[in-house]
């Protein structure tokens, strides 16, 4: 047994966290892995959807569960305000609540806050707002945010941090919220009643300023949270400036623990953010959009609001695997039609159902196939059909993406 030679470790876990590297990317930065959360085992990489008042808008915890999903996001802000910290101490958190059996991450609040309310002003002591309901002033401390999200019980809790858009020109502002943030990371960790049952992640910030970035990944690692994310993202800075923040930042993260990029979901990103090594997303963006009537498919947005589909009797998407999609008997009768949904879109809300269920499946398979891709060491050619199919007949490729991808080796052009 002297003889072993040591492998290096593909695992690591802390008390509700174990993480598990399947594969790498021999190419690019992308990887493959397990991780297993108090609610059961989740597949990396992997799109949460956004259930922002404990539902997902059009679907029930059956349906989101037939789509596969195993890890969902709920919005502390809105569970916090209704049914408030008092009903989810009593019915025993946010997974009794809405019936779901699977895991949950829950936002701290602030983002929310800052985002929705324009009178939220930042202190060192919190985020200070007007009651929406009532407009009486209120505090978000790190603290009041750690206690709703330990009432909520959500497997993933996020520390509460102070987020600037990414574009704004104040850099000294800009340091004082990345330091801030920190600080209130370890308030955040004394505060943390249960880091045997949820897990705790810091969230990176720093604006576009790569060594603010990279002060901040050192300070926040150094806290060794179970998991990372990468903040203050997708509020309107360049595609570029986005890939160089998430690609230099991910450089400086460990291996063996989850990174997760907040806020994007457009499928571009998706895949683009994989390559550069990101392990987890969230948008409302994609059942958002159904609601307007518009279906992701691999051949981009169609909206079936438009008249072309009044006629057309084939599925929401070809090929697509979602319950809305799929034949309905062995003989392959189709089941829902382009010119149903057509037919309802924007009239009854079966519409929005169905084409929400249709696009939360499209974006947990469309990160399905990537990770297939990456097990089977074919992740480059995987994007290259990505791209192939949503830019057809030599339409040009966006710039940020060309650049991204050749920089972690993927040459779209070739
Ligand atoms: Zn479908």
């Amino acid at each position: 047994m002297w003889a072993v030679k040591r492998m290096a470790s593909t695992s690591a876990s802390s008390a509700a966290l174990t993480f598990e590297l399947v594969a790498k990317c021999s190419t690019t930065r992308a990887r493959a892995s397990v991780m297993t959360l108090p609610h059961g085992p989740v597949n990396l990489p992997m799109f949460m959807p956004v259930a922002t008042q404990a539902s997902l808008k059009g679907l029930t915890p059956e349906q989101l569960e037939g789509t596969g999903c195993r890890l969902c996001l709920n919005n502390t802000y809105h569970l916090g305000l209704k049914p408030g910290q008092e009903v989810l101490d009593a019915v025993g958190g946010a997974h009794k609540l809405q019936g779901w059996n699977h895991n949950i991450l829950t936002d701290s609040g602030g983002f929310q806050m800052v985002s929705l309310l324009k009178l939220a002003t930042v202190t060192e002591e919190g985020v200070r707002f007007l009651s929406p309901h009532d407009g009486t002033p209120m505090l978000l401390t790190p603290e009041h945010s750690i206690s709703l999200q330990n009432s909520i019980g959500s497997d993933i809790i996020m520390q509460l941090d102070d987020v600037l858009v990414t574009t704004s020109p104040d850099k000294v502002r800009m340091r004082e919220a990345m330091e801030r943030s920190v600080r209130w990371l370890d308030r955040c960790i004394a505060a943390h009643k249960n880091p045997d049952s949820q897990n705790l992640f810091c969230i990176i910030q720093g604006g576009l300023d790569l060594d603010m970035r990279r002060e901040c990944c050192k300070e926040m690692v150094a806290r060794d949270t179970p998991g990372i994310a990468i903040g203050g993202l997708s509020g309107g800075e360049a595609k570029d400036d986005f890939c160089r923040v998430v690609g230099a930042c991910n450089q400086l993260l460990p291996e063996l623990k989850p990174r997760y990029v907040m806020g994007i979901g457009y499928p571009e990103d998706l895949v683009v953010s994989v390559a550069l090594g990101a392990d987890m997303f969230d948008c409302v963006w994609p059942t958002r959009t159904a609601r307007f009537g518009n279906a992701i498919t691999k051949d981009g947005m169609l909206n079936l609001k438009r008249e072309k589909y009044a006629a057309d009797f084939g599925p929401i998407e070809d090929g697509c695997g979602c319950p809305c999609c799929r034949p309905i008997d062995e003989e392959g009768s189709m089941g829902i039609t382009r010119a149903f949904v057509h037919h309802n879109a924007a009239k009854e809300t079966v519409a929005a159902h169905l084409l929400t269920m249709h696009n939360v499946w499209y974006q947990l398979n469309l990160m399905r196939e990537a990770r297939e891709a990456i097990i089977a060491d074919r992740f480059p050619a995987f994007v290259r059909e990505f791209f192939g199919r949503l830019y057809p007949d030599g339409q040009g490729y966006p710039s940020w993406a060309v650049d991204a991808l050749q920089g972690v080796g993927i040459d779209l052009n070739s």
